[in-house]
């Protein structure tokens, strides 16, 4: 199926909304996510939730080859792989438990806010469990850029964007572009 999935931007009130459990793992569930992972890789990021296409869903997909494998590290169900291996990651239902260790700061980008970026402070791990487009669970556990892109990402299946997480002071540097870009999106 060619994608027609257009990625929507800050102002747009879908990207405040929580998404919906998946119940269905049908056909048309699988279409819908080759249509994201396609959108993503058109797109040149490496993640991106359902919101951002306009549809308040539990999915996101993933996809952090483009960056070296040392960057991150994770096992899949217990297991170590290579991280092209892996992806595309299409987290369905996904729910997420915070590291309780050390916390690191990232300069993020999203999709959904050209141009615009902001240092978040996050925990540098994570571990998630979601389900597969076939319905399986899955336990994934990571650390480094993974567990980074893992957060934001579920972060927007909450209605959270990264710029609720970026301190005060980061968010008053940009607030005119923020100011722009809804102010073109509502
Ligand atoms: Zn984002």
């Amino acid at each position: 199926m060619a994608s027609n999935l257009t990625i929507v931007e800050y102002g747009k009130p879908v990207l405040r909304q929580k998404g919906e459990k998946i119940t269905s793992f049908d056909a048309a569930l699988r279409e819908f996510t080759d249509a994201m992972v396609e959108a993503l890789h058109k797109s040149t990021g490496i993640g991106l939730a359902a919101q951002q296409v306009g549809k308040a869903l539990q999915i996101c997909v993933i996809d952090t080859s483009v960056i070296d494998e040392k960057e991150s590290s994770f096992t899949l169900d217990g297991k170590q792989l290579p991280q092209k291996l892996i992806m595309p990651l299409v987290l369905i239902n996904p729910v997420v438990k915070l590291g309780k260790g050390e916390k690191v700061w990232f300069d993020e980008g999203c999709l959904s806010f050209p141009e615009i970026r902001a240092d978040v402070e996050r925990p540098d791990s994570v571990e998630v469990h979601y389900q597969d487009t076939e319905g399986a669970e899955h336990h994934l556990v990571c650390s480094g850029v993974l567990a980074r892109v893992v957060q934001h990402e579920t972060d927007h299946l909450n209605g959270i964007l990264f710029i609720d997480r970026a301190p005060k002071r980061t968010v008053k540097k940009i607030w005119a572009q923020l100011e722009a870009l809804r102010a073109r999106n509502s």
